[in-house]
């Protein structure tokens, strides 16, 4: 490609609205533009990235036995109604009329219609076990979108649905997806944590997330340092039996008075990652629909940070307690007696705490800790009848590592991909049977494993950046390599040299980008680090006259020169 007939769209400002690196990057390297909230376009460079991110999902599913079919993104009600799902998904499901005023849905998975196709067309457990899958575009209407294309409302995701006449053959293809995801991840270069997942709702049996490790992942996975133990947060308290406990906790119930001493050794007793920031916020409370807690005090809400004002009211009145009445921005500053967003040390009075989850109590009380506010008025004996310190016995005591090795680690991660064993549940709603070998009806067993291709986009970046930009993994790399030609307009050898080289690289199967713009060195640099591409060769007159090219490698300190004869084997 030349860059003199491409689309660079790179951006020197760093967008206001983009709260994490990637999304600040996928805007700046001229990736993505947001039409509306959740709704971006991929432009050339972007798409490139996103394509050889399907190739290798393509590849390995291919590889694994699947085979690829493509799905409508609009589906009819009926097959919900049919499920159960209809009434159950709630607002994330986009529901929409055809011009006749039948109902329809905008697809945020693919279950029903995987299962309607596979009813009617297999009828033998001949032709079981079957995994069937899709690279395609989902919506869900998502409360909050962010983040760019990491949380966005239109997606691409790998949705794949495997089928089998009994369990046995559903362990086995879900063993051969584990591995098959490992593959996937591991060919795209990164840092990533399979853990067990609740899969309560969906009523599966078995459940693995993929999480991608970075600091802005929304999601909590607790593991061991030293043994193969992974799960997510949920997952850890679920399965945490309750009852008996560590020394550590014995130590805070102990701590008759919400001293000093209590948090400390609630702190220590946590080993939570550093860079999680955050705040805590005061909000007026209602009494609550059971009556409890009902002394409309002050609430303290639990939030990481880097939410704005308006995002955490939202969020509360969602999730946390249907009856809350939000403070003002002037109450809320009367109480913290400083500017709502520049939340300075403050004594917390009556914190009663809202949010059970134990990560969030850990948060509230070490980020509390961490940043300086003293807490007063906090009923640890009730608190811990409420549950709270419970749940933080159970993530952190090793109960939840059930071979008791090394200590348990949390940290944020981002979910990637997710592989699940559905059972029975939709064949039995939609009746989807096949013939076993005695000519018996039986109802098929189900799998499901799904992948945000777009979303890996974003977390690849999340793990590989640095301040000049995006450094790729070779594996997604929108080019690969970048030839600078400097003044080649004024100097035709090295516009020459410069054409010399692209081609042979393209002969030898590279994506190349040549920089023959009009451009100043600097901002060609600039691009090109920005933009992320691995390997960059520069092309000048001076080095002509040397017989040299320069190289430097993205994530080298420093600049090399080469024989201009040896550019492409010094690339192999
Ligand atoms: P999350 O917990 O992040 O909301 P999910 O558990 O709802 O994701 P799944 O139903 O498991 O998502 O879908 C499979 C994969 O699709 C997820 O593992 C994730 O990588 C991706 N995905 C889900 N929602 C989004 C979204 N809004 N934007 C981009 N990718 C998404
Ligand atoms: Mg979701
Ligand atoms: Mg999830
Ligand atoms: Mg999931």
């Amino acid at each position: 490609m030349r860059a003199s007939r491409y689309l660079i769209a790179t951006q020197k400002e760093t967008p206001s609205d983009a709260e994490v690196i990637s999304h600040q990057l996928m805007l700046r390297a001229g990736l993505i533009r947001k039409l509306a909230a959740g709704l971006y376009t991929w432009l050339p460079t972007g798409l490139r990235a996103l394509r050889k991110v399907e190739r290798i999902v393509r590849e390995e599913m291919d590889k694994s036995g699947a085979l690829e079919v493509l799905m409508p993104a609009v589906q009819p009600a009926e097959l919900w109604q049919e499920s159960g799902r209809w009434t159950q998904y709630g607002g994330e499901l986009l529901r929409m009329n055809d011009r006749h005023g039948r109902e329809f849905c905008f697809g945020p998975t693919h279950e029903e219609v995987i299962t309607d196709l596979v009813r009617n067309e297999l009828k033998s457990y001949k032709e079981l076990p079957a995994n069937f899958y899709q690279v395609q575009t989902k919506f869900r209407d998502e409360r909050r979108p962010r983040f760019g294309v990491m949380r966005a409302r239109e997606f691409i995701m790998k949705d794949a649905y495997s089928f089998h006449v009994n369990a046995e053959s559903l362990d086995e293809t879900y063993q051969i997806m584990h591995r098959t995801y490992c593959a996937i991840f591991d060919r795209l270069g990164l840092d990533y944590r399979p853990v067990q997942a609740d899969s309560g709702a969906i009523g599966g049996s078995d459940s693995h997330e993929f999480h991608v490790l970075a600091s802005s992942g929304e999601d909590d996975i607790v593991f061991s340092t030293e043994s193969d133990y992974a799960a997510n947060i949920e997952k850890a308290e679920a399965v945490a039996p309750s009852g008996e406990r560590a020394a550590p906790a014995e130590e805070l119930k102990e701590a008759a008075t919400p001293d000093q001493r209590t948090i400390e050794a609630i702190s220590q007793f946590l080993s939570i990652d550093a860079t999680r920031t955050v705040k805590t916020l005061l909000v007026k409370a209602e009494v609550d629909e059971a009556g409890e807690e009902s002394n409309a005090g002050l609430v303290a809400l639990i939030l990481r940070g880097d939410h704005t004002l308006n995002e955490i009211k939202a969020e509360s009145l969602a999730g946390v307690a249907e009856p809350l009445t939000m403070a003002t921005d002037e109450e809320i500053e009367a109480i913290i007696g400083c500017k709502a967003g520049s939340i300075g040390p403050v004594d917390l009075k009556v914190p009663v705490i809202v949010d059970r989850s134990a990560a969030h109590l850990a948060d509230f009380v070490c980020g509390a800790n961490r940043e300086g506010y003293h807490l007063t008025g906090v009923n640890w004996e009730r608190d811990l009848q409420l549950g709270q310190v419970e749940d933080i016995r159970n993530v952190v005591e090793g109960d939840a590592s059930p071979d008791g090795k090394g200590t348990l680690e949390i940290r944020r991660g981002i979910e990637v991909g997710h592989i699940f064993k559905l059972g029975n549940k939709y064949s039995t709603a939609m009746n989807a049977t096949v013939l076993d070998e005695n000519g018996k009806t039986v109802i098929m067993d189900m799998g499901c494993y799904g992948i945000g291709v777009s979303r890996i986009v974003a977390a690849s970046i999340e793990q590989n950046h640095d301040e000049k930009g995006i450094i790729w993994p070779d594996a997604i790399a929108p080019f690969q390599v970048a030839i600078v030609t400097l003044n080649a307009h004024k100097t035709p050898i090295v516009a020459e040299a410069g054409e010399k080289l692209y081609e042979q690289l393209k002969q030898a199967g590279y994506d190349v980008l040549l920089d023959d713009r009009k451009e100043r060195p600097g901002v060609k640099f600039a691009d090109m680090e920005l933009i992320g591409i691995p390997h960059r060769f520069v092309i000048s007159d001076r080095g002509l006259a040397a017989g040299t090219l320069e190289y430097k490698g993205r994530r080298d300190a420093d600049k090399q020169d080469i024989a201009i004869e040896e550019a492409l084997t010094f690339l192999i």
